[in-house]
């Protein structure tokens, strides 16, 4: 596929960029839950969409299955704090990530986990914020 044709079918079919958007978050993590370190396999909401947090970047983070559904509709700092795994430096780095600063969220998770492999061209390149509908 062309570049020009992925732009084209972005513009075209907003679930394709949805899902690009999606994937991107994996990567800025290499796949891994933000607050476990265990592959991620879903995107969490860090403000529940219940107590109106947004499908933006800042607002989403790479979350393993079983994170995410414990977690629940808490709010994850809060839910974060009482875990077995909890790291202060994972803390730190949702912290940052919540206030849209990428590249210091995954910094601070490279110092929690330094064998993870993670995307260091992504956040320059991706978009910072997309709204799903
Ligand atoms: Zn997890």
């Amino acid at each position: 596929m062309h570049i020009n044709d992925a732009v084209f079918l972005e513009d075209l079919c907003p679930k394709f960029r949805f899902r690009q958007w999606r994937k991107s978050i994996h990567r800025f993590t290499g796949k891994s839950c933000i607050y476990c370190g265990k592959p991620s396999e879903s995107i969490d909401h860090v403000l529940p969409r219940s107590q109106g947090g947004l499908s933006t970047t800042e607002n989403c983070v790479p979350a393993c299955l079983s994170c995410n559904g414990d977690k629940s509709d808490e709010n994850a700092l809060y839910w974060y704090r009482r875990q077995k795994f909890y790291d202060p430096r994972r803390a730190m780095a949702i912290r940052a990530w919540l206030e849209g600063d990428l590249r210091l969220a995954i910094r601070l998770l490279q110092w929690a986990n330094p064998n993870c492999e993670v995307s260091h061209k992504n956040y320059e390149t991706g978009e910072s914020k997309y709204e799903a509908a």
